[in-house]
């Protein structure tokens, strides 16, 4: 196989409404940046208020007729959508890597797990199946559909510009909704090309719109009476904010934030697994993921046989323009991204943490512009520290020290976040009473990052999730649709008068 080719467009990326691609009435612009160049590569407009107006009017129009279309008939669109994401997945894997830095493998692992949740909603007919109750009284039948909401919204993160976004559209017009898509302004462009995609796959104009934008955008949608339901996945505080205004105009509302995830390595674990497993989910697409590990918490006399592993690790990390071949890191998404990170090392070293791997400073030869930081590992990491209790969101390893299994439970558990967690242990009971006890959404054992398949549906816990259901698999389904129940009698048991106690079974 040739090396991929890169993604080279530097025409603005606007807005996706009605079916083709429009400026609006957008006059403000945001650069996106090639973050292995530290290169300006393209611009972004940013919506106005009308821009979301005229989507969420295109959508409202388009959604009727959709949304009647017999399921099976819309799965077929999805299942060729399908088939162009496999078509053109380098090129949005390309399109990824440009905008956002992780390596193209992790690129085009992004769009095969978003391909997996178009998988799922192309069994659609399936899970739209309601419940029927033969004779729920005499002569009478009872039975529930589920039927779509109308106009729904996502509002996602940098991180995962085509995943994410895949966590939501696809089941939600598999459902019958047309969907309106605020991506993040920092590597926009793949969401246009989705949008192509589905086009091409036959999906009516006005069933997928994207607005591209800021805060502007967001809060438009948050206000219009027409949207019935956002789904968001970002920080915390924006998750709590659009969780709030979004209940407050009425709307269903899944707002997923952030995280802190712990791997907990017992001192019967097999520590070379145990090594590679943290390297990878600490270091890989440079720490922002939302489901990579953090925090590791070191039990007994681990830490002594793991810190000088990790950091010989950590050290040897092969950190380049995500492109080629070997990299194994990426830069950081923009400069400010890396020097709040970087802020974050030097708070660490203030508050007295011992910094065993620095990864301030990094260059990369022939990309001296470009945002790079190394890997980063800190031990003797204190639960007070801010570096252990706020997400950093970077290349950045804290190891805590612990005596026993109780205290490593006691410390995951007394943390805000709760999006994913994992064990690594040789004793299936420890493991077992772990994934009992742990109070966090998604747990890995021996899994460093347990991010749930298609059918299964992702969420954390606490506040690393605002709302009651899950991203996609079957909690997607219920969030995409309302529940009616039918009750029926037909006339040869009518003509028995009024009735005024509630009816009973007779
Ligand atoms: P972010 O919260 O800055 O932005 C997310 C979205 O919200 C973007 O579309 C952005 O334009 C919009 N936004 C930003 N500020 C806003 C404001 N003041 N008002 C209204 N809208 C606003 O997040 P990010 O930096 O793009 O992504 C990284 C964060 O996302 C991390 O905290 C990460 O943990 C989290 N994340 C969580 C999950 C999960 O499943 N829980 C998955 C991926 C990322």
């Amino acid at each position: 196989m040739g090396a991929p080719e890169a993604f080279v467009q530097t025409a603005d990326v606007g807005h996706w409404i009605g079916g083709s691609r429009t400026a609006g009435h957008s006059t403000r612009r945001q650069t996106v940046w090639n973050p292995a160049t530290g290169q300006a590569a393209r611009q972004v407009l940013l919506a106005e208020s009308a821009d979301v107006q005229a989507a969420v009017a295109a959508a409202h129009a388009a959604q009727p007729a959709w949304g009647d279309m017999p399921p099976i008939r819309r799965a077929r669109v999805l299942n060729a959508f399908l088939g162009l994401l496999n078509q053109h997945r380098d090129s949005l894997a390309a399109a990824i890597t440009a905008e956002h830095g992780k390596v193209f493998s992790d690129a085009q692992g992004e769009v095969t797990r978003g391909i997996d949740v178009v998988e799922f909603a192309c069994g659609v007919p399936q899970l739209l199946k309601g419940d029927f109750s033969d004779q729920a009284s005499t002569g009478i039948d009872n039975w529930t559909m589920r039927q779509p909401l109308g106009v729904v919204a996502g509002i996602t993160p940098f991180n995962f510009p085509c995943m994410v976004p895949m966590w939501m559209f696809p089941l939600a017009l598999a459902c019958g909704n047309a969907f309106i898509l605020k991506p993040s302004e920092r590597d926009p462009s793949a969401s246009v090309m989705m949008a192509e995609l589905l086009q091409q796959a036959g999906l009516p104009d006005g069933v997928f719109n994207v607005v591209q934008g800021d805060k502007v955008a967001v809060d438009a949608l948050l206000a219009h009476p027409d949207v019935r339901a956002v789904s968001f996945v970002g920080s915390t505080p924006i998750a709590q904010y659009i969780y709030e205004t979004g209940a407050h105009h009425g709307k269903r509302v899944q707002a997923l934030g952030g995280a802190k995830n712990h791997m907990v390595v017992m001192p019967d674990a097999d520590l070379d697994q145990a090594v590679d497993a943290l390297v990878g989910s600490a270091y890989g697409s440079a720490g922002e993921r939302c489901m990579a590990i953090s925090v590791v918490v070191l039990v007994g006399d681990v830490a002594d046989r793991i810190v000088p592993r990790l950091a010989e690790r950590a050290r040897a990390l092969k950190v380049k323009n995500g492109m080629e071949a070997d990299a194994e890191m990426g830069p950081i998404v923009t400069r400010e991204a890396r020097d709040r990170i970087e802020g974050y090392i030097a708070t660490g070293v203030g508050e007295g943490a011992q910094l065993v791997v620095d990864g301030r400073g990094c260059r990369v030869p022939g990309h001296e512009d470009g945002f790079f930081t190394g890997g980063t590992l800190f031990d003797h990491v204190q639960p007070g520290m801010r570096i252990y209790r706020e997400e950093i969101f970077g290349p950045v390893l804290v190891c805590l020290r612990v005596k026993d299994f109780a205290h490593a439970l006691e410390v995951v558990n007394g943390h805000e976040f709760g999006n994913g967690v994992s064990i690594f242990t040789g004793d299936g009971g420890a493991a077992r009473e772990f994934a009992r006890r742990v109070q966090v959404g998604m747990v890995g054992v021996n899994v460093p990052i347990p991010v749930p398949m298609a059918w299964q549906g992702f969420g954390g816990w606490k506040r690393s999730l605002f709302g009651d259901m899950h991203a996609y698999g079957e909690e997607g389904v219920r969030f995409y649709t309302r529940q009616k129940s039918v009750m029926q009698r037909w006339p040869d048991s009518i003509g028995k008068g009024a009735e005024f106690a509630i009816p009973t079974a007779v």
